[in-house]
């Protein structure tokens, strides 16, 4: 039998640590990364055959369950038609007008193929609509590996305990001014200070890669303001929230503006249209906030597993690209006919219903992880945004990135090997959100596995020991 050693050994004899994407190498959990086989609804299977209820969800595109048929049908369809053309397809306009529908915002869309071009494509497109250079980035925020945006970048720059990246130009790091998380003054101070060169701020929908720490009331709205006041945009990096929080993402979750048109033979609602469930807890976000973000960027759900990432804008903003504008952005594989056909199945699938269950799923997981720790005393603060939540090893509520690394993050690692140990996967950092899929609803099977892993999991957690300095 093939062992997830054996392929780990030979994965780094040719590539830089075995991965291709530094999480995944299971640095600060230690141990062997499990090579996957296979995955089906909430379950994965690796290539030794042990069978895991997954809550990574490919960190956030399987909304709704591994190889679901309607996705998976979808893809194989459009892959007999050809795999790519660079030529345009229908399926891109079909994907745009989805995307535009649940966020209005986005009166144009360009596709890319990761969320790291669609950010650094609308930094670009900020400094080319602005003529200024200067980007306000938070820290803990994670808006992928471009050289302006991976200041104290959260993520996987956070798991390996890294301020930023070795290669990155001074002269572009100091483009790029990072501020606390959750602080509103440090905002209005630093466009006091320097207002007129600054290009755009960038900040996550709800920041979800240093943990999941929802903005606080008033904080998102404030960003908006202050850009309008002084020319520069907000660019609203939904890659993460997007289409997973609620039908319309982060800023539809919390303007109260999540609406679906009602599916087929339904009448309730206003309009045709009707609210979906608020999560339980959003650390105290108020809702009914309204602010507009200039520029939005989406990925990981709009290409349901593959490679695919957009973003959104005012008409007049987005018309500054090209061909029509002077901000040039190109790709060979963008809009690719595979990834579009899993996009639209992806968000076709996913109506309210599958909201619904994603919600109830993370508060009967997050409910429970929080019970057991309280029994065993662990310090800890479950951090939340809509479905989104992980755990803070930590005495107070984590507004900001500070928090986020002051926590007890030892006790991190002998909890992920507890639940391992169980047949639950959970991300191998305690830097990143857990993923639940509407396929966890109704699972009794898989829900009880994971269940049943959280008593001795947070066991585990209460037993941990911090390292000897
Ligand atoms: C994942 C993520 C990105 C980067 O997307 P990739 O497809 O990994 O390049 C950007 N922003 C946020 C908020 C993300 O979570």
């Amino acid at each position: 039998m093939t062992t997830n050693a054996d392929l780990f050994a030979a994965a780094q004899a040719v590539i830089p640590g075995g991965v291709d994407s530094p999480v995944r190498a299971y640095g600060s959990v230690g141990g062997v990364p499990s090579f996957v086989a296979r995955a089906k609804g909430p379950r994965v299977w690796d290539a030794e055959g042990h069978e895991f209820v997954d809550l990574i969800c490919s960190w956030g595109p399987m909304l709704l369950g591994h190889a679901d048929e309607r996705v998976v049908d979808a893809v194989r369809t459009a892959a007999e038609a050809g795999l790519s053309f660079g030529a345009p397809t229908e399926s891109e306009t079909l994907l745009a007008e989805a995307i535009r529908k649940r966020v209005p915002l986005a009166e144009k869309v360009r596709f890319v193929s990761t969320g790291t071009e669609a950010t650094m494509t609308a930094i670009r497109l900020a400094r080319g609509v602005t003529g200024r250079d200067l980007i306000i980035k938070f820290a803990g925020n994670y808006h992928g590996h471009s050289d302006c945006l991976l200041s104290e970048a959260g993520s996987g720059v956070a798991t390996g305990g890294l301020p930023a990246s070795a290669g990155v130009p001074a002269g572009i790091s100091a483009l790029t001014l990072v501020l606390p998380y959750n602080n509103v003054k440090a905002v209005q101070e630093a466009f006091a200070q320097r207002g007129s060169e600054i290009a755009a701020v960038i900040v996550e929908g709800a920041a979800a890669n240093m943990g999941v720490v929802a903005p606080r009331a008033g904080f998102l709205p404030e960003i908006s303001r202050l850009c309008r006041e002084h020319g520069a945009l907000m660019i609203q990096d939904e890659v993460l929230t997007g289409f997973r929080v609620s039908p319309s993402g982060w800023w539809g979750l919390s303007t109260g503006r999540e609406y679906l048109e009602s599916p087929v033979g339904t009448t309730s609602g206003p309009a045709g249209l009707f609210p979906v469930g608020v999560a339980a807890q959003n650390n105290g976000v108020t809702f009914g906030e309204f602010w507009t973000p200039d520029l939005l960027t989406f990925g990981k759900v709009i290409g349901g597993g593959m490679p695919l990432a957009a973003l959104g804008g005012r008409a007049e903003l987005m018309n500054q690209l090209a061909p029509l504008g002077p901000v040039y952005q190109a790709g060979t594989l963008s809009g690719n006919p595979l990834s579009c056909a899993a996009g639209l199945a992806t968000l076709r699938g996913a109506d309210n219903n599958v909201y619904g269950k994603v919600d109830a799923v993370a508060d009967t997981i997050a409910g429970a992880l929080d019970a057991a720790l309280n029994r065993e005393g662990v310090p800890h603060f479950i951090g939340r945004a809509g479905s989104l939540f992980s755990v803070f090893f930590s005495e107070t509520p984590v507004t900001d990135y500070a928090g986020a690394k002051a926590q007890e993050t030892w006790r991190f690692a002998p909890m992920f090997w507890e639940f391992h140990r169980q047949g639950v996967m959970l991300p191998p950092s305690v830097f990143e959100a857990w993923f639940v899929s509407a396929a966890h609803f109704g699972d009794d099977a898989a829900m009880n596995q994971i269940l049943d892993a959280i008593p001795a999991a947070a066991k585990a957690a209460a037993a941990a020991e911090p390292p000897q300095a």
